[in-house]
């Protein structure tokens, strides 16, 4: 290392940056309130369950020392960690060490007979390779401070444990030997990202790193704008394909030879991009054939933890917290029904009921994407065997209207996608989730997380907002579908007329 002091320094999470890329590190270094770093609602989510996973991750190593100080206070942080080593406990929680410029923040440190392990605990059901580096950082750190490091540990979340039995929430790997590995390159690369902070903004080109571990979050500040139906709009096409095809001198969907063999949705896709309008198989009317009346439309949100608090919940298991149905009745037109959560219990069983009331008397229930409609059905049988039978007729009720689109439509507009969110507007003129507050599922699934678990801390009035704006999108899911299901419907209409 030099021994000119640097003008920055490192943490864990620069570092693990850094690695990705240097040009990231750059950015997040300098420009630290760049609205691209700002947490999604998503990530705050995560990270707030990820505080909850450390705290109970703390009760299985016990008569450990709290670093308790706030995050930011970093130096502060390091004294008090010092101070607490000299009494010797068996462990230190939430320590910080300070060596070569970089900051490295232990969530455990155990006490072992020859020196001392450490134990970074992820709120992830498995070992990730971008792990190793984590702990390698610490390790690094540790031994330079004259700690004698020996061990080192992920504790991950065990995606076998049930609530209400979390004697096994935690499984501990032991991953000494890869962080042995990785440690010989770290001093280099702390030493080399230190030297690039001090310089100008480097010049990085972009490529696969820029998604791995994660999706960098300057990815629009270094990745150019995309021709409307680039080659990688091809539906699920692998990034390999795209690239070959922009080699051969095939950049938008438009270059692609006549005589070029394409998958059946592909060759769909590609006819409409070219025509210009959208194309409807013959084969239609017959996808539609089992849709058949009464129907009920149905959808649900679920919320997810970390830390189960449900019986028969698994760690991040999704579990059906709010539905929507809209169903046709005899004399009355389509009908709405609908449940949410309103506080942290178990929301399963009043759901569970509520949701059987509302599809009686549908003869199919229509879904966007039914194995997600299909896997909550089924969690909620497991959880309320009493409704168990009347669940599982419903179950055997459900029709998806994904794959009609999917495999018999395309429109110019799908751009590539049969996400809902894209088929919709494209289908059904006049109708989107732009209008509403919440309007895409993963912040439909945090804010449903806070109306039940920080609901009653709230304003009467922003709970109220927020239960509706939370109304309004599922109920919009099983709207768009009713529309949607009209419009096929008048497309094969349209054919007939055609012939
Ligand atoms: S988009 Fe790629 S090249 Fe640009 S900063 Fe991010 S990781 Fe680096």
């Amino acid at each position: 290392m030099s021994t000119r002091p640097a003008t920055y320094r490192l943490s864990k999470s620069r570092f693990l940056a850094g690695l990705q890329c240097h040009k990231q590190l750059w950015w997040r270094v300098h420009e630290p309130d760049a609205s691209e770093l700002i947490p999604s609602p998503a990530l705050r989510n995560v990270l707030n369950q990820g505080t909850e996973v450390g705290r109970v991750a703390r009760e299985r190593v016990p008569a450990g020392v709290l670093i308790d100080l706030p995050f930011s206070e970093w130096d502060n942080r390091v004294a008090e960690t010092r101070e607490a080593l000299k009494s010797e406990p068996p462990a230190i929680y939430e320590g910080m060490f300070l060596a070569d410029e970089t900051y490295a923040a232990v969530d455990i440190l155990e006490r072992s007979p020859r020196g001392y392990g450490v134990v970074e605990v992820k709120a992830a059901n498995s070992l990730k390779p971008e792990h190793v580096p984590d702990v390698a950082l610490q390790v690094h750190v540790l031994r330079r401070c004259g700690l004698p490091a020996e061990h080192a540990e992920v504790m991950h979340l065990n995606p076998d444990c049930r609530h209400p039995d979390l004697g096994n929430l935690f499984v501990r790997e032991d991953v000494t030997a890869a962080v042995e590995g990785v440690l010989l390159g770290v001093p280099d690369e702390i030493a080399a990202q230190l030297r690039m902070l001090d310089g100008p903004l480097p010049d990085v080109p972009i490529g696969d790193h820029c998604t791995r571990p994660h999706d960098c979050p300057f990815l629009d500040r270094c990745w150019p704008r995309l021709p409307d139906h680039h080659v990688s709009s091809l539906y699920r096409i692998e990034r390999k394909k795209a690239l070959e095809y922009e080699a051969d001198g095939y950049a938008t969907i438009y270059d692609l030879p006549s005589d070029l063999e394409l998958s059946v949705i592909h060759a769909r896709q590609v006819k409409a991009v070219t025509r210009g309008r959208m194309v409807v198989e013959p084969t239609l009317a017959g996808a539609l054939a089992p849709f058949t009346s009464p129907l009920a439309f149905l959808d649900f949100e679920t919320v997810s933890l970390a830390v189960p608090r449900w019986n028969g919940c698994r760690p991040w298991q999704n579990v059906p917290a709010q539905f929507s149905v809209h169903i046709e009745e005899r004399g009355r037109g389509m009908v709405h029904h609908e449940w949410i959560a309103d506080g942290p219990g178990d929301p399963r069983p009043a759901l569970a009921d509520a949701l059987v009331a509302a599809c009686a008397g549908a003869r199919k229930v229509v879904a966007y994407y039914a194995s997600f409609e299909r896997d909550c059905i089924r969690q909620l049988a497991e959880a309320v065997p009493s409704l168990a039978k009347e669940l599982e007729r419903i179950e055997t009720k459900l029709v998806d209207l994904l794959p009609v689109v999917r495999n018999h439509v395309y429109h110019p507009d799908f751009g590539g996608s049969f996400s809902i969110k894209r088929t919709l507007p494209a289908l059904v003129s006049g109708l989107s989730y732009a209008d509403l507050e919440i309007n895409e599922g993963e912040t439909a699934t945090v804010e449903l997380l806070r109306l039940m678990f920080e609901g009653d801390g709230m304003r009467p009035e922003e709970k109220a907002g927020l239960r509706e704006a939370l109304r309004r999108y599922c109920e919009r899911d099983t709207w768009a579908m009713v529309k949607m299901l009209e419009k096929l419907r008048s497309l094969i209409g349209d054919q007939l007329e055609l012939f």
